[in-house]
């Protein structure tokens, strides 16, 4: 599925509704979570047992709302980027046992680290959430274990694959390939993978954010995503981040809105 002008325009628009609510919501989160708090504490001894359990799964469900809320918060800040220069592999090594451990012991990690990596310009902590977020999607398409492969390279887009992919700009890119052997996507999915909200998953399981998430990061940083996806056979998410070229800094990059990702 291709990132697409009117994508980062769906997103623009749902950014601004999404960070909106988001915002007016945590106020009143605060206000139950407190409040079942302070009720717990005043009263928590003298109530029975039966009320002081809806009281905790009050604060429970306040909990998880508070937790989605900050992940929209955070979908829709297009928060400023501290872009450095990194090492990809270097960076996906560092991660080797945090990935492992989310993965779990059914799924193996395979890693195709290139040879001369060119450096890449982004900031180190949002491409490793990234990172996790791809990894978690891989686990949960991958029910029954599998094969987790990272992969990296150097990529020189040129002017020809640029007319057959008008949204990726012609440039040197390194590239980070996050695949798993699972599920797969149905074409209808993958047509919807990247909308905010948009999730298969089981009630409590799923955001629907993850994937918009990484679109808006990346593109953000300059790079491009792509995703590829057979039914039955698995899936693979590129990366494609900006080439740090020698002598020059990592710019940082301001807080946007999406209206302004350069395409
Ligand atoms: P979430 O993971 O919360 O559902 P995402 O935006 O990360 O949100 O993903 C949206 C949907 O795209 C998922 O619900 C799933 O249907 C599909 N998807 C994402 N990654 C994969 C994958 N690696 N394999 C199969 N389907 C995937």
């Amino acid at each position: 599925t291709r990132a697409t002008l009117a994508q980062a325009q769906k997103m623009e628009t749902i950014g601004h509704l999404a960070g909106g609510v988001a915002h007016d919501f945590n106020n009143l989160l605060t206000a139950i979570l407190g409040g079942a708090s302070l009720l717990e504490r005043r009263i928590g001894a003298q109530i029975g047992q039966e009320a002081g359990q809806i009281l905790s799964a009050i604060r429970d469900a306040a909990q998880r709302a508070a937790r989605l809320t900050h992940q929209l918060l955070a979908f829709s800040r297009k928060q400023a980027l501290t872009p450095q220069v990194i090492d990809a592999n270097k960076l996906l090594k560092g991660m080797s046992e945090l990935l492992a451990r989310t993965l779990g012991e059914k799924v193996s990690i395979q890693t195709v680290l290139a040879a001369g990596l060119w450096r890449s310009c982004v900031d180190a902590n949002q491409l490793e959430n990234a990172i996790l977020n791809l990894a978690v999607n891989a686990r949960d398409a991958m029910p029954d274990g599998g094969t987790l492969t990272l992969e990296t390279g150097n990529v020189f887009l040129d002017d020809a694959y640029a007319a057959v992919r008008p949204e990726m700009k012609p440039g040197q890119y390194v590239m980070v390939a996050v695949s798993d052997s699972g599920t797969g996507m149905s074409e209808e999915v993958m047509q919807r993978a990247f909308d905010p909200f948009f999730t298969t998953k089981p009630e409590g399981r799923g955001t629907g954010l993850g994937l918009s998430q990484v679109f808006g990061f990346i593109k953000q940083s300059g790079g491009h995503v792509s995703l590829y996806s057979e039914l039955g056979h698995g899936t693979t998410v590129k990366l494609y981040l900006p080439r740090h070229l020698d002598d020059t800094a990592c710019e940082a990059v301001p807080e946007i809105s999406y209206a302004e990702i350069p395409r």
